[in-house]
């Protein structure tokens, strides 16, 4: 089925170091290895995996904040990843990236206006000093904050407020696909659901698309329709968050979700666990990433790269050579399909919101964040 893509990646790699020199060595870090990836216009995409499987670096790499190895970025079809001057100033405006820290990420020595409006300057130079006002006014409401926000300095907000400063800035420009690094893992659990809605929201009314990049798999299951999972530099599955979700075929993928914590419970309290650390990026395992740590791997892992390959319907992809025989119940049938500790999450959200609009709600909200 053919899809109206916005964003496409096309076997990228990113490695880092040069390997030295008959001097000395340095090692290169496979920081992504060969990763092809569609993202849909309107859709909200999640990409999921520990910390150091790469997941931030190919974010960059989509952004063409950092340029690839090898390999292609297309973005309504173009390539982006050679991208330079007015061409690339064009891009900046339209794909914007939303930081994981929101206090580090702002310049502290800025007011909120100055800040949200800085994009518009550059982006909409042709706006008068009073429309500019009017606009960062108009995009401090729209991310629940008051306009008279405006004239504040981000140590003035709690984490969750300094978020919503980064997403207005982020939308000054008008973009129409967002990426956001880790966007709530730095926000207290009751601040996620409600920056999570808010980016929902936004997405819904603005058109627009978002990449979602992630370690909590709790989280990402209520605002992503689709979901790559990836491990040293790989994808190993991907497909609608319904399939990875409740039908999880690679072995990581399933560890993964096992081990996201229950209310009353604690991580690893499941029955699957990832064995072990993850092997360095600059030696990854031969064949199989994965088989260093897999529980089900056989000697033809240790040697041959599984590629991703259909696991049932158009959309679900998994990279293992033996997924179809790899047992389900051992690691998933505890796993409840929203679990306890994010629906409480959102049970906060909600009880605070009453159902009302999300603007009008943040509105109250930000009165205890
Ligand atoms: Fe495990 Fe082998 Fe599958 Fe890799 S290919 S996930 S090592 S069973």
């Amino acid at each position: 089925m053919k899809h109206d893509l916005i964003i496409e990646a096309i076997d990228v790699v990113k490695h880092f170091g040069d390997g030295g020199n008959w001097l000395s060595k340095s090692p290169v870090v496979q920081a992504v290895d060969g990763v092809s990836l569609q993202v849909r216009r309107g859709e909200t995409f999640a990409i999921v995996g520990e910390s150091g499987c790469g997941k931030s670096t190919l974010a960059r790499v989509l952004m063409r904040l950092l340029s690839p190895t090898s390999g292609s970025v297309l973005f309504d079809g173009k390539e982006v990843s050679t991208t330079t001057g007015a061409a690339l100033q064009s891009l900046r405006r339209e794909m914007q990236f939303i930081f994981q820290d929101p206090f580090s990420s702002l310049n502290p020595r800025m007011t909120v206006g100055k800040l949200v409006g800085e994009p518009l300057e550059v982006h909409a130079p042709e706006l008068s000093a009073q429309q500019r006002r009017e606009k960062v006014a108009d995009l401090l409401r729209k991310v629940g904050l008051r306009a008279e926000y405006a004239g504040r300095y981000p140590h003035e907000f709690s984490g969750g407020q300094r978020q919503r400063i980064g997403i207005a800035r982020a939308l000054a420009s008008g973009p129409r696909l967002i990426i956001g690094d880790e966007p709530v893992s730095a926000l207290d659990v009751s601040v996620q659901a409600q920056v999570i809605n808010l980016l929902g929201d936004l997405s819904r009314d603005m058109g627009l698309t978002l990449v979602v990049i992630a370690h909590d798999l709790g989280v990402i299951r209520h605002m992503s329709d689709r979901v790559a999972v990836m491990y040293l530099g790989r994808i190993v599955e991907s497909g609608t968050t319904e399939e990875v979700y409740t039908s999880p075929r690679h072995p990581y993928t399933k560890a993964l979700l096992a081990s996201i914590p229950t209310m009353g419970g604690k991580q690893g309290d499941r029955k699957a666990t990832v064995l072990g650390e993850m092997p360095s990026p600059s030696a990854p395992p031969s064949g199989c990433r994965f088989h260093t740590r897999c529980p089900y791997a056989q000697a033809k892992c240790k040697t041959d790269a599984p590629a991703l390959q259909g696991a049932g319907t158009d959309d679900h992809q998994v990279a293992c050579h033996f997924w179809e025989t790899i047992p389900n119940e051992a690691v998933i049938a505890e796993t409840p399909q929203k679990t306890e500790a994010v629906e409480a999450r959102f049970a906060l959200y909600r009880n605070a919101t009453d159902g009302g609009t999300v603007t009008h709600l943040l509105n109250q909200s930000t009165k205890r964040n």
